[in-house]
């Protein structure tokens, strides 16, 4: 997996452009990644509703679910699906809108120097393999093209909005994340390939 430094996305990920984005600050690039979990309707995975909802097009009638979260302009810059699929919504240069409020280090605003990952699941449930494995791929292939991340400025999203936000949950495994984001990261790496 590898970046296209140009274009700003992932070589090989499906692209969908969602119009939830705008410009980073000034002189501010990505040097955090921020892991969520999400499932639409919550506990449902494999239908479109995700990618509804960062492009504005989540049916509000189809679900309870969909009328408490469907006026919100929301988007993230990858998602990685159930089995292992990756979709890109934003170009990593410019800011999704996938943290809201947050702190890192006691600096706010999160999303203007983070690339935020939506990995489909709950809070509670094991995620997939094929989910992990496609996650160390995208980290040591962002953490190769921007050099201001680096497989330790991985968080989740509840680290940086404690209280308000308690995704990717305790079903995900920050240490086998971080073993396979190591292997990953040790791998030769095709470069201009
Ligand atoms: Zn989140």
């Amino acid at each position: 997996m590898q970046v296209d430094l140009d274009s700003g996305v992932m070589r090989n990920a499906r692209l969908v452009a969602s119009p939830n984005y705008d410009a980073r600050p000034d002189g501010v690039e990505a040097e955090l990644i921020v892991v969520h979990g999400i499932s639409l309707p919550p506990g449902e995975f494999g239908g479109p509703w995700i990618e509804r909802l960062f492009t504005n097009a989540l049916p509000l009638d189809m679900h309870p679910y969909f009328t408490e979260i469907g006026e919100l302009r929301v988007s993230s810059h990858l998602l990685v699906a159930r089995d292992g699929g990756l979709t890109q919504f934003v170009k990593f240069t410019d800011r999704a809108w996938h943290a809201g409020q947050s702190s890192y280090n006691g600096r706010a605003a999160c999303n203007d120097f983070s690339i935020g990952v939506e990995l489909e699941g709950l809070d509670t449930l094991a995620y997939e393999d094929a989910q992990y494995d496609t996650l160390a791929e995208v980290v040591a292939a962002l953490c190769d093209a921007y050099p201001r991340l680096s497989p330790d400025r991985l968080v989740g999203h509840s680290d940086i909005s404690p209280g308000r936000k308690t995704d990717p949950g305790p079903a995900f495994d920050w240490e086998r994340a971080r073993r396979g984001i190591g292997a990953a990261c040790q791998a030769p790496r095709a470069r201009g390939a």
